[in-house]
């Protein structure tokens, strides 16, 4: 789904562009809606489904459209400061356009930095994303007024239970509006979780997104590239494995999928393309020829990626990045079925590092990053946390824990 179809405010589109997110996610598509209706939430997501934008987009959108000023009007609570810098980070990527503030309230650091967040709290941060112990000390000396909060998030719910901030956070609920909305995010949802839902949320609306990962047998790599360097890449790998019998190669395009088969054809290699463009009786006889061997390589659409059942394929190879986790975790489960070994490699571009970076945050596992052969020439770095949206002066009222002039969006900028 497309963000525009959740008609969110334009300024919150504007910095989403320009952070290069297309689609929404599952959990997004799911929540942004119910969020902007009213509704409490129970929400099973985890890390990497893009949960964070889910609850931030529509609570800037809320705050965009509201009248108070200079009142909190969001209150995050995270477990950890790691968790409260990255979110307070998303923040000011997805609020860049638009007038909104936030405060991240962690903990740790010293009494400059307290003073900070206790000049924040007073003068009205509009989205406050703390950790509970540190939020309590700030409660504690009676300067905070919750008294205007209109939007309460739990964020890993399951995390703050283990970690025994179970009266932390209900004494920092008893300082909330009744009529407020709340947001429980958790990864698992034990019975102290439901029991925790019981005491803080009305008639929650229930959302669960479960997320598949790719068996353990496949040996999983990626190169960094250049887009231009793609091809020579696809060249080397298949010299090198000249030993594999079938291979399959997912592009996002049909062009990219012409062009590629056409470049390993007129390089002698076994290969033939696959996509909507052809007939179902063309597709058919491709694909019988590749389950008997008698082509090595296929080229292919996701057409391929979910369903179709073909056995024992040695390799995958992403010749891009897939969209999202679950089309990489589809994709690349053409290998390695039925226990037996396989390998997939993905061909990482200039623009798809961040998303390959969700990918491997959804699926939990750093992918080796191969060194490329010299004679390709120089290659990009791999630095999915670049993100250039963050460069430049801020000229809104801004209560970020950061120090002036060092790059926003890096986590040196914070002293927690
Ligand atoms: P989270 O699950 O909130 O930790 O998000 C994981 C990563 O996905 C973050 O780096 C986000 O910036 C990124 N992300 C969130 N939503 C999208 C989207 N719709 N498209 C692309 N990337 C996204």
């Amino acid at each position: 789904m497309n963000f525009k179809d959740l008609h969110l405010h334009p300024s919150i589109i504007e910095s989403i562009d320009s952070m290069g997110f297309e689609k929404a996610t599952p959990v997004q598509e799911q929540t942004i809606p119910a969020i902007l209706s009213g509704k409490d939430l129970i929400a099973s997501a985890q890390t990497g489904t893009g949960k964070t934008a889910a609850f931030l987009l529509p609570v800037i959108h809320k705050i965009l459209n509201s009248s108070h000023k200079d009142k909190i009007k969001a209150l995050v609570i995270v477990p950890t400061r790691e968790l409260a810098i990255q979110i307070s980070q998303q923040m000011e990527g997805f609020a860049y356009f638009a007038n909104v503030s936030s405060i991240a309230v962690y903990g740790g650091g010293d009494g400059d930095l307290f003073s900070r967040e206790k000049k924040a709290l007073i003068e009205g941060a509009d989205i406050v994303i703390c950790t509970p112990g540190r939020m309590i000390s700030h409660l504690n000396l009676n300067y905070v007024n919750f008294g205007m909060v209109e939007t309460l998030i739990l964020d890993e719910a399951d995390r703050m239970l283990d970690m025994g901030f179970n009266e932390d956070i209900m004494k920092i609920i008893s300082h909330l509006p009744n009529n407020r909305q709340s947001l429980l995010f958790s990864a698992t949802m034990p019975p102290r979780i439901r029991e925790l839902a019981r005491k803080i949320l009305y008639k929650p609306l229930e959302i669960s997104i479960s997320i598949s990962r790719p068996p353990e047998n496949i040996k999983q790599g990626a190169y960094v590239v250049y887009d231009a360097q793609k091809i020579n890449m696809v060249d080397e790998i298949l010299s090198k494995h000249k030993e594999l019998r079938s291979i399959l190669i997912f592009c996002s395009t049909k062009l990219s999928v012409k062009e590629l088969a056409k470049v390993l054809k007129r390089k002698s290699f076994k290969a033939e393309e696959i996509h909507s463009d052809l007939d179902q009786s063309k597709r058919e006889n491709v694909l019988m020829d590749f389950k008997s061997r008698k082509l090595q390589v296929l080229v292919a659409t996701d057409i391929l990626s979910r369903g179709i059942d073909i056995e024992d394929i040695d390799m995958v190879i992403n010749y891009d990045v897939p969209d999202d986790g679950e089309d990489y975790v589809h994709r690349i489960g053409r290998t390695a079925r039925a226990e037996s070994k396989g390998e997939a490699i993905t061909l990482i571009g200039e623009k798809d590092q961040i998303k390959f970076s969700r990918i491997e945050k959804l699926i939990d596992k750093d992918i080796d990053k191969y060194p490329v052969p010299d004679f390709m020439g120089e290659v990009p770095t791999y630095d999915p946390t670049h993100k250039s949206v963050y460069q430049g002066s801020h000229q809104k009222r801004n209560f970020s824990n950061k120090k002036k002039g060092k790059p926003k969006g890096s986590p040196s900028n914070y002293n927690g």
